[in-house]
């Protein structure tokens, strides 16, 4: 375990944090990040670990991307991200500034030597990215998920030497995941990066913006050992001050690199203000990381032992998280049975689930008799909550007792 050396200490020591302001700055040189990416032979994103990825996530102003990309190329970040084109869930919100703000970033490429990462989500975004000379392209979550929209982009890259990031889908769909990097290669794009950016649920119980499901990544991870793996804690979490904890746990799951949304005002930002940093907050959380060593055959078995806790750690946050929501589910229930004058415990629906998760346990090989036991527990918390709602007991939905 050795503490992150991305960052020098000498560095760290001359910049104040909490008083960030670009001039304070003297640019150190870091070959890596001044030469083209696709002409050289070593892996784009295997040049540092963790690989740090960092931009706002719009490019708003002109001002806003050079002021940025000084502070975050004098602090060694291997990739400056911003969304030129920003897929928005509503129709009437900022949907980016397109061509012009890829002029800004071919400018603060060429002033800051900082090599630069777009969204892309049709091939004319391709064709215009090219021609502005960006060094590495993004499929966002929203495209993955959709394979006719891959190809077409996969298609797009035929003959073209540039690295693709793809993120996860948003749903958690780890074939789809892996298909839409499949898309790429069988294109001939020879270096694809994974981006694990969590995914949607229909709700936030657990606090995250969307939930990381960890075994997802761990699983494409299994399947394509050579990957490169990237975590997105901005887009996991949706609240800065939660990144540095999930950015610690990506490490602690062996991930190459971190794509982490940065701005100098974060909260003036006109998209996801919320989950942004500033860039001295960024520099903190990245001199703050742990970064373990490899996942090796000769690995220690206590090293090894660490790893896997770090990994049932996260199965059971998960696993609580999953049962807080069946819980508010069941609140939600029990106010349909309050108003439509239905008992709480109904014998045969019971029998219905028995008989599901039953099955289900059979399939992974697991003895029915202990799944059923852990769900009465499950089921009995359940009832007791609709009780609760008909009784109207709030003490028992509060948790008091
Ligand atoms: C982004 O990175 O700004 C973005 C839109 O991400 P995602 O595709 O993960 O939602
Ligand atoms: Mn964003």
């Amino acid at each position: 375990m050795t503490k992150c050396r991305y960052l020098p200490w000498q560095y760290k020591s001359r910049l104040n944090c909490q008083n960030y302001k670009p001039s304070n700055l003297s640019l150190f040189n870091l070959s890596l990040i001044t030469q083209s990416p696709y002409l050289c032979t070593m892996s784009f994103f295997k040049k540092a670990k963790p690989f740090i990825i960092a931009g706002p996530c719009s490019a708003e102003t002109r001002e806003q991307i050079m002021i940025t990309a000084e502070a975050l190329s004098a602090m060694g970040v291997h990739l400056y991200r911003a969304g030129v084109w920003k897929p928005r869930t509503r129709p009437g919100s900022f949907e980016g500034n397109g061509a012009k703000a890829l002029e800004w970033l071919s400018e603060a490429k060429s002033m800051y030597n900082i090599p630069f990462t777009v969204e892309v989500a049709e091939p004319a975004h391709i064709e215009l990215a090219l021609k502005h000379n960006a060094d590495v392209l993004w499929i966002g979550a929203r495209t993955t998920v959709n394979p006719f929209q891959v190809q077409h982009l996969a298609d797009a890259l035929k003959g073209v030497s540039i690295p693709v990031m793809v993120k996860n889908p948003v749903n958690a769909d780890v074939d789809l995941w892996q298909g839409a990097i499949e898309r790429f290669e069988v294109s001939g794009t020879r270096e694809v990066a994974a981006i694990h950016r969590g995914f949607s649920g229909y709700s936030s119980a657990a606090g995250y913006r969307n939930q990381p499901n960890w075994p997802i990544p761990i699983e494409l991870k299994r399947r394509r050992p050579e990957l490169t793996m990237i975590c997105d804690p901005s887009h996991i979490t949706g609240n800065r001050n939660r990144i540095a904890e999930i950015a610690q746990k990506a490490m602690d799951m062996h991930f190459d690199g971190l794509m982490i949304e940065t701005h100098p005002d974060p909260d003036a930002a006109w998209t996801d203000a919320a989950q942004q940093v500033t860039p001295a907050a960024l520099m903190l959380i990245i001199h703050n990381l742990i970064v373990r060593e490899e996942f090796t055959q000769d690995m220690s078995s206590l090293v090894q032992l660490e790893y896997i806790r770090q990994l049932m750690d996260s199965l059971d946050a998960e696993i609580i998280d999953l049962v807080a929501k069946r819980m508010e589910l069941s609140e939600k229930m029990g106010i349909v049975k309050r108003e439509c004058n239905l008992t709480a415990f109904q014998p045969g629906r019971w029998r219905e689930i028995v008989d599901r998760i039953g099955e289900r346990a059979e399939k992974h090989h697991l003895p029915k008799e202990f799944i059923v036991e852990l769900y009465e527990k499950i089921h009995h918390e359940s009832i007791r909550r609709q009780l609760a709602v008909l009784e109207q007991d709030d003490k028992v939905l509060n948790g008091d007792r």
